[in-house]
């Protein structure tokens, strides 16, 4: 199936795989499927959130989740997966990114987790934003050693010995403690963490948290092992302001009636 609409909406810090391959998660949306998750795609792929792309895509035997799919061809071809995507566009305007999301979100990350999505937006109440160890710091993995993945200098979620972390209330949080407590996992605080280690805590600051000119939205999505167990795949700051309706509902998966 080819993909001529997808919006990157977020990347994953990067993961190695066995075969020493280092992968990133991307999650976007599309007009034609809903919620989108590409896995595995290249770190070195050069496609930013916001941007439009056009890719072939085909269904991922090993990952059940209806929104997974994976580039057609993406291991034969692993060197130049990046020749299959097509950037084609860019949703630019902050009205545009902010209605976009705005109409995608859902009332609590549990209602997500009910309709079994594995992917979805909500508007969060931020309670807390702070660290934590990362309890997966410098273990290896069976044969992904360190050094021997194939791109060096891409540093992997092990190589961090912490991890950001998000408290928050949804809208109409039904969370059994009342809140939610998420790993941030958007590539984006990591990269910040290899060049600013000095700098660590600006990293909130720079996703604009608690800033009364922008609305913060968390793109979630749950972990293949743990079905029900969410993380943030990337923090949506737009500027502040109020959300217009969409002509037609979109869509948030595959099935969902859409006129
Ligand atoms: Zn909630």
């Amino acid at each position: 199936m080819i993909l001529d609409d997808l919006v990157i909406l977020g990347r994953a810090c990067p993961e190695p795989l066995k075969d020493g391959r280092v992968t990133v998660c991307l999650g976007g949306w599309s007009d034609k499927l809903g919620f989108v998750r590409l896995y595995p795609t290249r770190p070195d792929m050069r496609w930013r959130r916001w941007d439009v792309v056009r890719v072939e895509v085909e269904r991922n035997p090993r990952d059940t989740r209806e929104e997974s799919w994976k580039i057609a061809g993406s291991k034969d071809e692993w060197e130049t997966l990046a020749d299959k995507v097509e950037i084609v566009g860019r949703v630019d305007s902050p009205e545009r990114r902010r209605n976009l999301i705005g109409n995608l979100t859902d009332p609590c990350v549990s209602v997500i987790n009910n309709e079994r999505r594995s992917l979805g937006i909500v508007k969060p109440q931020i309670l807390k934003t702070y660290f934590r160890d990362n309890p997966h710091y410098g273990k290896m993995w069976q044969l992904g050693l360190p050094g021997l993945t194939e791109l060096d200098g891409v540093e992997v979620k092990r190589d961090f010995p912490f991890e950001p972390r998000i408290r928050y209330r949804c809208p109409d949080c039904q969370a059994a403690a009342g809140y939610h407590d998420q790993q941030v996992l958007e590539w984006g605080f990591y990269r910040w963490f290899v060049r600013h280690p000095e700098a660590r805590d600006q990293v909130w600051e720079n996703a604009q948290f608690g800033r009364e000119d922008t609305d913060i939205y968390l793109f979630v999505g749950n972990q293949f092992a743990h079905r029900s167990s969410f993380i943030v795949i990337s923090v949506l700051r737009v500027p502040a302001g109020p959300v217009r309706p969409p002509l037609l509902p979109l869509r948030k998966r595959r099935d969902d009636p859409v006129p």
